[in-house]
């Protein structure tokens, strides 16, 4: 066991931490909590906190911690079978039975799941897979791909491109050429205060349909988009919004891509987001909750439509040329299926739609009429708090106040975890699904204690 000042020096000698103030970090500035066990909704860190998880790790680890069911199937995994790769046709039967149990949960028109390791490389083959489709449908110059400002999918080279948020660009010389970025449906920040929700929805529709007619709609290959925005902000679609923008994509044979890394596997309260807005995607990312984050797996869900040309391609090229060692990994695949019958017994859909309407009523009856408060919004086990300088004229706070991360720092000092959201001043909860009532009332009890102390 080290010793904490052995801990902290060796972490700040040897640890590059991923999305973090570097320099700050190397000088002992910011908060560097070190997570030595969990149960439940709870964690436990090296000075004896017993933190109430309420963003769930990154929104992942959806069952809760310490899931000994979980724990045994990857064991048991590791002794008979730690690695077998699936290139060329080979696998393992926790593998194949994984995709078998995906595919039964997911929309009924998807065909197959290509197994990776995170939600950045699964959207990273979802790009590579629509230009190979394109490619064999002999349409080279549609290969353009859509996303919203303030989107989240990932921190690759074209992920990152394909994420809204300026922070995952700058310096990075992102975004990549081939990526647009469109309105994000952000209601709350709207162009002008006096639109309705209708006509909002109206002016996302007509900026994508601006967007396709400049760049021509035989350029562009996909939009993707997540079903509710998750770390630009978590922010709930408005009404009609995925019915008007799939009816523009069909007309000029656009792809659809759902990115349900976040709401995947009943965060929503649906076994996907797809369900819960009536989303017809033609791609689906899967990643977080396919696993509860107890070993990394992701997978790209391709609809039949899709599977159709690529068969088509391999007939024509050979094998498809993309593969990680790691694809369908034995060890993820065990975690995955362990997880997935885990959340069907304990009934967790169905109890992130009823305990997350709990938590969502219980933030709105406490903070919905605050002064600073411009919003308080969520769908399923996500909700999210959103501090305005003047409610009544929607005026944000400057980011240099850092409302959302003093607020969020005061509440990890009350025993809850939130995420200051990375643009605006939000704060954001997605809790495990396996959340209770009174766990719920907990963390409503201390955000109101902790916005008390900032505003
Ligand atoms: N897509 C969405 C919607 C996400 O929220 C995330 C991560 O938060 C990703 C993709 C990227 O996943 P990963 O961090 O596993 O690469």
């Amino acid at each position: 066991m080290l010793s904490n000042d052995q801990l902290d020096r060796w972490d700040r000698d040897n640890f590059f931490h991923p999305s973090t103030h570097l320099a700050q970090h190397a000088r002992g500035e910011s908060p560097n909590r070190i997570v030595t066990g969990g149960s439940g909704v709870y964690i436990e860190d090296r000075d004896g906190n017993r933190l109430l998880d309420a963003f769930a790790g990154l929104y992942c680890v959806n069952v809760g911690y310490g899931r000994t069911e979980i724990a045994d199937a990857i064991a048991e995994q590791a002794r008979e079978l730690a690695y077998y790769h699936a290139y060329v046709g080979h696998g393992t039967e926790t593998a194949i039975t994984l995709a078998k149990m995906i595919l039964d949960r997911a929309p009924a028109h998807m065909s197959k799941v290509y197994f990776g390791l995170g939600g950045s490389d699964a959207n990273e083959t979802n790009i590579k897979l629509i230009w190979y489709y394109n490619n064999i449908l002999r349409r080279p110059n549609k290969k353009k791909i859509i996303s919203r400002w303030r989107g989240y999918h990932g921190s690759g080279l074209m992920t990152g491109s394909l994420t809204g948020l300026m922070s995952f660009h700058n310096k990075f010389d992102l975004p990549l050429s081939q990526v647009l970025h469109t309105e994000a449906p952000y209601y709350l920040r709207r162009p002008r205060q006096d639109m309705s929700e209708a006509e909002f929805v109206g002016h996302c529709v007509a900026e994508l349909e601006a967007l396709i007619a400049r760049e021509g709609a035989d350029t562009i290959a996909a939009f993707i988009g997540e079903p509710i925005l998750g770390t630009g902000g978590i922010v709930p679609p408005p009404q009609g919004y995925w019915a008007a923008i799939q009816a523009v994509l069909e007309k000029h044979d656009i792809l659809l891509v759902a990115d349900e890394v976040v709401t995947g596997f009943g965060r929503l309260g649906s076994m996907f987001g797809s369900d819960h807005y009536g989303i017809k995607p033609d791609i689906i990312t899967i990643a977080k909750g396919l696993t509860s984050a107890y070993a990394p797996l992701s997978g790209s869900i391709v609809s039949e439509k899709v599977w159709k040309v690529l068969e088509q391609g391999t007939d024509e090229n050979g094998p498809i040329g993309h593969g990680w060692t790691y694809s369908a990994h034995p060890i993820g695949a065990a975690a995955g299926v362990a997880n997935l019958n885990l959340i069907d017994k304990l009934g967790l859909v169905e109890n992130a739609g009823k305990t997350g309407a709990h938590l969502n009523n219980a933030m709105t009856a406490a903070l919905g009429e605050h002064a600073n408060v411009g919003e308080v919004r969520g769908e399923g086990m996500l909700c999210a708090v959103e501090f305005v300088k003047d409610r009544e004229t929607t005026t944000f706070f400057d980011a240099s106040e850092k409302i959302g991360p003093q607020i969020a720092g005061e509440l990890v000092k009350l025993g809850v975890i939130a995420r200051a959201m990375p643009q605006g001043d939000i704060l954001g909860f997605a809790p495990p699904l396996c959340l209770t009532e009174a766990e719920a009332d907990i963390i409503v009890e201390k955000t109101v204690q902790a916005v008390e102390k900032v505003l």
